[in-house]
């Protein structure tokens, strides 16, 4: 377990700070997320995070991607400029050496579901033919549907990948308050082994790589993405426990996403009570 950490620095400023609040999971952006380019990673830089990593207590690193990519757009310039980022994305994650791509399926705009869902395996393909043998997998992240936002059932993560040539480079994250607000009840334990078995049927665990821990301000099915302190919102603790005691999920990253400031000091407590809920 750990929590989204800081790269303010660069990237290997994040090790030190996680290793510190005492992760053993973390994820980074691999550049401003909020900027379409960055200057391209050093070597050195890279390697110095690869060697930071092995020596560390981290066992498990993540990246996002930029909010800014949108592989469902419409616009075919916005769409050429999505796949380029996500490109750029996937070649720091390779130098960086770390092994999932997180990234946000995308939104339609008005076009329909099924446009979008075509445009985002689409956009996957030409993706992965401009990687060749990368070993770094594209995450696909759940969504809270927000707006025209794909990605809010698990059909649609099962149809994209159903369309995606390279297959064995796809894997998902399930964002606990994403899905809470697109209608999934994990908190009461009877629905949630039903959520659980639904994933399972419908896209597979074995597909299930990472999670992002969010406790949710806004109620289920509500279908607004607002992340809250673990226990602070409407999933509760008892979402948490339900996922943290399941036998099937134990070897799978759990990751904070949670509101922290500069020194992530609410990282600590967030994972406090997450370890309390351990049976
Ligand atoms: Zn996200
Ligand atoms: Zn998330």
């Amino acid at each position: 377990m750990g929590a989204h950490t800081s790269i303010q620095g660069g990237v290997n400023a994040s090790i030190p700070l996680a290793e510190k609040l005492g992760f053993t999971a973390m994820q980074i952006f691999t550049k401003n997320n909020n900027r379409w380019s960055a200057p391209p990673l050093k070597e050195e830089e890279a390697a110095a995070f690869r060697e930071g990593i092995a020596k560390s207590g981290i066992r498990f690193v993540m990246a996002h991607d930029s909010y800014l990519i949108n592989l469902g757009a419409p616009s075919d310039e916005a769409f050429q400029k999505s796949v380029d980022a996500m490109v750029d994305e996937l070649e720091r994650c390779e130098m960086l050496g770390i092994p999932q791509l997180n990234f946000h399926p995308g939104a339609h705009l008005g076009e329909g579901e099924e446009f979008g869902i075509r445009r985002i395996a689409q956009a996957l393909d030409i993706i992965h033919d401009r990687t060749p043998g990368f070993k770094v997998k594209s995450m696909i992240e759940l969504t809270a549907g927000q707006g025209s936002a794909i990605g809010y059932k698990f059909e649609h993560a099962r149809d994209i990948i159903g369309l995606v040539k390279e297959q064995e480079r796809m894997s998902v994250c399930i964002d606990t308050a994403h899905i809470f607000a697109a209608g999934y009840d994990i908190k009461d334990p009877e629905k949630y082994e039903g959520v659980i078995q639904d994933f399972d049927r419908i896209i597979g665990l074995d597909r299930l790589q990472a999670f992002h821990f969010n406790d949710s301000k806004k109620p289920l099915g509500s279908r607004v993405d607002r992340h809250d302190h673990i226990g602070a919102g409407f999933i509760g603790l008892e979402g948490f426990r339900n996922i943290l005691n399941d036998k099937r999920l134990l070897h799978i990253p759990k990751v904070l996403e949670t509101p922290k400031g500069k020194e992530q000091l609410e990282d600590l407590e967030n994972l406090r009570r997450l370890r309390e809920l351990i049976l």
